[in-house]
């Protein structure tokens, strides 16, 4: 078992895993990424992720790069680490080239990997839930596509740590978003209503499989705005992600969210995801 990263087909120990200055993605944030994690040994949604990484690819108009390609990289680097609970963080940059804005013309895309055992959420988050607090979105206007640009998501992530909470949660002309690296659903009348898919929020692998999952558990799913009045009158509310897999939200901006403790629902569409994960 080894913590390894990837850079463009070689495999070192991340502390010695080196790019060049003049990346794109680390001078101008021109990089996609995606994160994804295995339970005993085998990759969850990998396929999903693939297709969303292409998504982010095409979406920031980088040339064509082989799925296959990326796959096999992916499971090389994923077999070679031998690590059953893993976390693989993939960044894919538009290349290293002398700093200009306009796209350079001979360039090839950098692939960047690691890999490591996944920070699981506490365990005392899962059983009495976590708090949250509301922060204005000030993100770009294609928060659907996964790019390293995530300057926003650290500041509210570091601002609501300092508060005392989880998590900040993005409002934007009233309308409760996602979080700063999760989805986020409420519970009303026993189903759940989530944000729809629209250039505002990640199109999250788990937030699909927890739709899917509703619909064999006969859980009604409303995708549509809903604004903070309505979060605050919910049952329950959770967070959908890679790694918070459905974290239950029980406080938001200090006001407690139905009974203040994790709900049925909620709980019950945790158990059906690890089940579905094979955890
Ligand atoms: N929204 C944002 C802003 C995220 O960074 C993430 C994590 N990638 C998600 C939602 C959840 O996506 P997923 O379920 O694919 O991990």
């Amino acid at each position: 078992m080894a913590e390894l990263a990837y850079v463009n087909g070689t495999l070192s120990a991340i502390e010695s895993a080196r790019v060049p200055i003049e990346d794109r993605g680390y001078q101008f944030g021109d990089a996609v990424y995606e994160f994804i994690a295995s339970y005993n040994g085998t990759l969850f949604c990998l396929e999903e992720h693939l297709d969303r990484l292409e998504r982010s690819l095409r979406g920031l108009d980088f040339s064509p790069i082989p799925r296959d390609g990326i796959r096999k990289a992916i499971l090389m680097l994923f077999e070679k680490a031998s690590i059953s609970r893993a976390g693989i963080y993939i960044q894919i940059s538009r290349g290293a080239a002398p700093r200009n804005h306009l796209f350079p013309k001979s360039t090839s895309p950098q692939v960047v990997m690691t890999i490591r055992e996944v920070e699981e959420k506490p365990a005392e988050l899962r059983k009495n839930g976590a708090a949250a607090i509301t922060v204005e979105d000030f993100r770009w206007g294609r928060c659907d596509l996964k790019t390293v640009q995530l300057l926003p998501n650290v500041l509210a992530k570091q601002k609501a740590i300092d508060a005392g909470a989880f998590d900040a949660i993005f409002i934007s002309e009233g309308i409760v978003r996602e979080a700063t690296s999760s989805n986020f659903s409420i519970v009303s009348g026993g189903g759940i209503i989530t944000h729809p898919l629209n250039q505002n929020i990640l199109p999250g692998i788990t937030r699909m499989v927890i739709i899917d999952l509703c619909k064999e558990l006969k859980i009604p799913v409303h995708e549509r705005f809903f604004n903070t009045e309505e979060l605050f009158r919910a049952d329950e509310a959770f967070l959908t992600g890679t790694v918070t897999e459905v974290l239950p939200i029980v406080q938001v901006d200090r006001r407690r969210i139905g009974e203040g403790r994790v709900g049925p629902v909620t709980q019950r569409l945790y158990e059906a995801l690890r089940e579905r994960a094979g955890a």
